[in-house]
C-alpha cells in the first residue's frame, strides 16, 4: 500500500515498517495473548519492552552511564514546569530565547524561578542565533536553556554551546523535541535534554528526559511527586502507570533506527534532505526561506511563495499529489516542511518535483 507523504510537524509521520509490526502484533504480543495496551505494567513481558527500550535508546543516542534516561508524561509543555521545578532551587535561570518554543518555556519557568533572557533572536524575527559569546549568564543561573531546534521558526543550533568557555558552571538544558535523533548529542556540553515523542521518536504520550545524575535530587518541595526526577528515576519510570503503548512504540522506533544504521546515518540522510531541500528554494526566484544559512533546521523547514495569492492552490496542488500538511504555522504563515527521521529522500523529491512544476505552472 502506498502512502501519502506526510510533512507534519507534529504528531508526525511514523516509519510505516514500524506501524506494520505494531500492527501484527496488536492483539497478541510476542504469544502472551495480550496487546500491549492490556498488559500491566508491573509485568514481566512489559518489563522486558521498556528495559530494551531504554537500552536500545541509550546505544543509539550514545547517552553515557552518568546520565539517567526517564519516560514521563506532560510532554515538552510539561518539561517547561518540571524542569524548574526540579532545577531551579527557586533561584535564577537564563533562557536564550530563540523562536515560540523558547518563549513558551520561559514564560512557563517564571511561574518558579526568576526566569531571565541570556540572549535573544527577536530583532531578526527569529531568523539567526545570537553567537553563544554574546549571552549574559548570570553567575547565579541554575541552568541555561536553549531550544535546539525551533520547531515553528526552522533555525537549530548546530552545534551546542560549550558553558564551560563562556564563564560559566551552570548544567545545559536542551528542548530537542523536534530534532532528537536525527543526530548525535555532545552530552559533555548538556545537564538535561527533554523532548516530547511525537516528531521524532514515536505517537505523542510519552516525553523523554536524559538527565546528568548530580541535577537529579533538588526538586522544589512543591514539585508533584510524579514529576520529581528523583522519585521518577529511583522508581524506573515506572512511579505510576507510564504511557506503555506509546513507550512500546517508541521502543519499535528505536529498532528500526537501528536497522537504518543508527544516528549516524539518519544524519547523513538527514544532511542529504534538508540540502536538496534549501538548494532548490534558494535557486528559485518564486519561493524563500528566511533563516540564515548557518541555522537552518534540518528537520523543519518553512519557506514562503513570493506571491502568497498562491499558497491555496499550492496546497491543493500538493494534496492531489499525495504531500500533506505543508501549511505554515500560524505564527509565521506560508509553508512548513517538517521531514523528520521517518521521511524519506523521495518525500523531498516528491516535494521539490511539486514546487518545480507549479512555479512553471504559474509563470
Ligand atoms: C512540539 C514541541 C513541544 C511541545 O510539546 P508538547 O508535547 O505538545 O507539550 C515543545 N518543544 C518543542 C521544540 C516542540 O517542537
Amino acid at each position: 500500500m502506498a502512502r501519502p507523504y506526510n510533512f507534519s510537524a507534529g504528531p508526525a509521520a511514523m516509519p510505516a515498517e514500524v506501524l506494520e509490526i505494531a500492527a501484527g502484533e496488536m492483539l497478541d504480543w510476542h504469544g502472551t495473548g495480550m496487546s500491549v495496551m492490556e498488559m500491566s505494567h508491573r509485568g514481566k513481558a512489559f518489563g522486558e519492552i521498556i528495559a530494551r527500550a531504554e537500552a536500545d535508546l541509550r546505544s543509539l543516542l550514545a547517552v553515557p552511564a552518568h546520565f539517567k534516561i526517564l519516560f514521563m508524561q506532560g510532554g515538552g509543555l510539561g518539561e517547561n514546569a518540571i524542569v524548574p521545578l526540579n532545577l531551579s532551587r527557586g533561584g535564577a535561570v537564563d533562557f536564550v530565547v530563540t523562536g515560540s518554543w523558547s518563549q513558551k518555556s520561559q514564560k512557563e519557568a517564571g511561574r518558579y524561578a526568576n526566569a531571565r533572557t541570556a540572549a535573544s533572536n527577536a530583532s531578526t524575527q527569529h531568523t539567526t542565533l545570537p553567537a553563544p559569546a554574546t549571552w549574559q549568564i548570570g553567575k547565579d543561573a541554575q541552568y541555561v536553556h536553549v531550544c535546539s531546534n525551533e520547531t515553528i521558526h526552522g533555525v537549530e543550533f548546530h552545534e551546542l554551546p560549550d558553558l564551560k568557555t563562556l564563564g560559566s558552571d551552570a548544567p545545559l538544558v536542551i528542548d530537542f523535541s523536534s530534532h532528537v535523533a536525527s543526530r548525535s548529542v555532545d552530552w559533555s556540553r548538556v545537564g538535561l535534554a527533554f523532548g516530547g515523542a511525537q516528531k521524532n521518536l514515536g505517537p505523542a504520550g510519552v516525553t523523554l528526559v536524559v538527565v546528568r545524575e548530580d541535577l537529579i535530587g533538588h526538586a522544589l518541595p512543591v514539585c508533584p511527586s510524579a514529576f520529581d526526577y528523583k522519585t521518577v528515576a529511583d522508581n524506573g519510570s515506572m512511579y505510576n502507570t507510564p504511557p506503555t503503548y506509546a513507550i512500546y512504540l517508541a521502543g519499535l522506533t528505536f529498532q528500526w533506527l537501528q536497522r537504518q544504521g543508527g544516528i549516524a546515518e539518519m544524519e547523513r540522510r538527514n544532511i542529504a534532505k534538508a540540502q536538496l531541500l534549501y538548494d532548490f528554494i534558494d535557486q528559485s526566484p518564486f519561493y524563500e526561506n528566511r533563516v540564515a544559512p548557518d541555522c537552518r533546521s534540518r528537520m523543519n523547514v518553512p519557506f514562503f511563495l513570493k506571491d502568497e495569492s498562491r499558497n491555496e492552490a499550492f496546497l491543493q496542488g500538493a494534496q492531489e499529489r499525495g504531500l500533506l500538511q505543508l501549511k505554515g504555522h500560524k505564527s509565521v504563515g506560508g509553508m512548513r516542511a517538517s521531514i523528520y527521521n521517518a521521511m524519506p529522500i523521495e518525500g523531498v523529491r516528491a516535494l521539490v518535483d511539486h514546487m518545480r512544476a507549479f512555479e512553471k505552472e504559474m509563470a
